[in-house]
């Protein structure tokens, strides 16, 4: 019997000939991520990449996470699908304000949110993720004053837990999740009045509050799969529904659109697609390029995240 070949197929073929690695983020096509090697949210991804010993880390996810992979692992080659897949979060925060403010304010810890780019990371003390803004900044002196960078909601979110007061909060925002309006909310929970509400912290405090549970995407996932409930209003990119229905393919998950695009999907992520995924893994090209000053400046506030617990 004839069988048809893939693009799938050209991609796995390629890959072993590449010694690469696919790593894949939550919010990326179906299709790329029943291809990863491994699937994950940013911290899960810097781990593996990190430990990673072949020669190329195709990343699919955003240009800062695929930084952050080559700040981890600097000798290997590590390609993105579309340079393109950018971040509002990034956008948001330049690198000369940070520097500005550091100079009008030296007492001040820089605690960075993972969703920057790697100059900002490199004049930072310690970086975060969503799953462990909270204890990273537990992890700092109660005395010395914080400014927490880029993301208004996760900072609003962390200071709150923990009751923080010196506390400044930059003032980017996600252009997803900070777009989830409370009325879509409110109008799920009445069409599905069974469903537990789970958000990402990213999302504004009036989402915030009708939530059941805020964590980040991996634990939004985890949440949802070991609760008895059936159903779920899921408050992140609707790219974890891959990972929900394959874990728990007996419930039931919704999404609600916001009002960005009209839908719960990250335009940046969904930027990379299997065909550029083929080409990039063929021309090994975009390449994160980085010299080598910025990635030993740039590793340090990394390395003091991954020692928090
Ligand atoms: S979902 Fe938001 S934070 Fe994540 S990459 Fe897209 S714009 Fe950036």
């Amino acid at each position: 019997m004839l069988t048809t070949r893939t693009i799938a197929d050209d991609i796995l073929e390629l890959k072993e000939q590449r010694k690469a690695i696919v790593l894949a983020h939550h919010y990326q096509d179906s299709e790329i991520q029943e291809l990863a090697d491994s699937v994950g949210d940013s911290l899960e991804l810097a781990r593996r990449a990190k430990q990673f010993d072949g020669d190329v880390i195709a990343f699919c996810g955003v240009w800062f996470m695929a930084e952050t992979a080559k700040v981890l692992n600097p000798s290997k080659k590590v390609i993105v699908p579309d340079r393109e897949a950018g971040c509002s979060l990034v956008d948001s925060c330049p690198v000369e304000q940070v520097r500005e403010f550091k100079k009008r304010n030296p007492e001040y810890a820089i605690v960075s949110y993972i969703n920057t780019s790697v100059e900002v990371k490199a004049e930072s003390d310690i970086l975060c993720t969503s799953r462990n803004a909270v204890a990273v900044v537990n992890s700092i002196p109660a005395e010395q004053p914080i400014l927490f960078l880029p993301d208004i909601n996760l900072g609003n979110y962390v200071k709150k837990q923990t009751g923080r007061e010196n506390m400044k909060i930059w003032q980017g925002a996600c252009i997803v999740h900070a777009t989830f309006p409370a009325r879509r909310v409110v109008a799920a929970r009445t069409e599905h009045p069974d469903a537990l509400v789970a958000a990402h912290p990213e999302c504004p405090p009036d989402v915030l509050r009708m939530a059941d549970f805020i964590g980040s995407t991996s634990a939004i996932i985890d949440w949802c799969v070991h609760q008895s409930s059936q159903e779920f209003i899921v408050m992140t990119e609707s790219g974890v529904s891959h990972s929900l229905h394959r874990l728990a393919p007996e419930k039931k998950f919704y999404f609600v659109a916001n009002e960005n695009c009209n839908c719960s999907e990250c335009p940046y992520m969904r930027k990379n697609t299997l065909p550029k995924l083929l080409a990039c893994l063929e021309n090994l090209e975009p390449t994160v390029e980085l010299a080598p000053g910025i990635i030993e400046r740039a590793r340090v506030p990394i390395e003091r995240m991954l020692q928090v617990k």
